[in-house]
């Protein structure tokens, strides 16, 4: 009974990689897999909460994404649609705001919206709580990464020390 309780947590919460960041995400791979749309979280994912705008440097991976044949698209849970559509400007792609992750709605939405297959889709954020459990729920690729905020809110720090032990927890059994 405790197994299987096990089991199932462990599908909803283990990402299938986890990266110290975005950039490190081995697209090769992932394109020979046959993955073709990237589904990205945005805060503290591709720009930390405290900033308005991606770096250069994040810009330019970007467009490295979509050099190697990827869609992507931005499915973020902030309420401010004017920074999300301003990143999406950015970024010259399509989001959602105020997404309501874990839920599973906005991006089944999306998928539906851009025509793509969410199952051969990879979504990627720092959250376990959110980004993941919707990767998970959906059959997508699930990628965590740190998040680019090393100085979180007290509230996102129990979080996020929340996360880790449930995912040790779960690897080690
Ligand atoms: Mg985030």
């Amino acid at each position: 009974m405790i197994s299987a309780y096990t089991n199932i947590l462990k599908k909803l919460l283990v990402p299938d990689d986890i990266l110290e960041s975005i950039l490190e995400i081995d697209l090769d791979y992932l394109h020979e897999k046959g993955y073709r749309t990237l589904v990205l979280d945005i805060d503290n994912t591709i720009v930390p909460r405290s900033e308005n705008l991606m770096t250069l440097n994040m810009l330019s991976w970007v467009a490295r994404v979509k050099n190697s044949g990827f869609e992507l698209y931005f499915l973020s849970n902030n309420s401010s649609w004017k920074r999300i559509e301003r990143i999406c400007k950015q970024a010259e792609t399509k989001g959602f705001y105020f997404s309501c992750k874990p839920l599973v709605y906005s991006a089944r939405d999306m998928a539906t919206r851009y025509g793509f297959d969410i199952k051969k889709s990879v979504i990627v954020g720092d959250q376990v709580l959110t980004d993941v459990i919707v990767a998970n729920w959906l059959g997508a690729f699930s990628i965590l990464v740190d998040p680019l905020d090393k100085k979180l809110s007290f509230l996102k720090t129990l979080q996020r020390d929340i996360e880790l032990n449930i995912l040790n927890k779960l690897s080690i059994n």
